[in-house]
């Protein structure tokens, strides 16, 4: 599904010196696979998953996705294809406040010609086990809940990627094995899933844990499935 080959990402700062983000990373990650990128703070984590979802490019190397070469893709076509293909979720909920779950969830279908929003969006809320909360505001949800809202807003669309960067660092706990619980379940499903952390005991959870140092791939291990903790067994 993602083929990246010699990627490498130059920022340029605004006084003009270069950072290197990421240094000649070639990964191949395949549908249905659930992959955690470890690595400390600073370490290209999120740049790297930028570029897989088409927010960011490569200053060098080559992207496929779904045997398609994205990698000169303008602006427009990267839209078009992120909005098709791929959810995203955030460690920041970023919901509306003074709108329900279900509206949140919802929007970004207002734009679609899909029939039946509100069913579809009903649907995702019902996903991520919050068919009981949909009138409900973030305000009057807990942190593990309005991420989740945030989760169902990223499969409303039924994008067959779903990227996640640091989606429990705002979270206690009992809410992050909620979100990983989620994620187990969607994965279960079918549903491919990279997801960022800085944390090792989260990666656990997942199914490959591939590790950044200084924006280079340093180890890529898959887990063998009797060895994958299992984050229901942790509420
Ligand atoms: P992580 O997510 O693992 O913390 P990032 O991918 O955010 O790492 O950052 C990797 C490196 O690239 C860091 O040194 C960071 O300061 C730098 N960097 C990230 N984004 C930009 C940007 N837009 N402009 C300049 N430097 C950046
Ligand atoms: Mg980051």
């Amino acid at each position: 599904m993602i083929e990246l080959q010699g990627v490498s990402k130059t920022y340029r700062r605004p006084a003009g010196e270069e950072v290197t983000a990421l240094v000649d990373v070639s990964l191949h990650i395949g549908r249905g696979e659930f992959v955690a990128i470890i690595g400390e703070s600073g370490s290209g984590k999120s740049t790297l998953m930028n570029i897989i979802g088409l927010l960011d490019v490569p200053t060098q190397g080559r992207y496929r996705l779904d045997g398609v070469d994205v990698t000169a893709f303008h602006a427009n076509d990267q839209a078009t294809t992120r909005n098709r293909k791929i959810g995203f979720v955030f460690q920041a909920f970023h919901l509306l406040p003074r709108t329900t779950a279900l509206e949140n969830v919802e929007l970004p279908l207002l734009y679609s010609n899909r029939r039946s929003i509100t069913g579809l969006a009903r649907k995702a809320l019902e996903t991520v086990n919050l068919a009981d909360r949909i009138h409900h505001r973030p305000s009057g949800l807990s942190g593990g809940q309005q991420q989740r809202v945030a989760i169902a807003r990223a499969l409303v669309n039924e994008p067959d990627l779903l990227l996640a960067d640091e989606p429990t660092g705002n979270l206690d706990r009992r809410s992050a094995m909620e979100i990983i619980s989620t994620f187990q379940a969607l994965n279960h499903d079918g549903r491919t899933i990279v997801l960022v952390t800085h944390d090792q005991e989260i990666a656990r959870y997942t199914s490959r844990i591939v590790k950044l140092e200084r924006g280079q791939i340093v180890a890529d291990a898959n887990v063998k499935e009797s060895k994958i903790a299992l984050a229901q067994e942790a509420l």
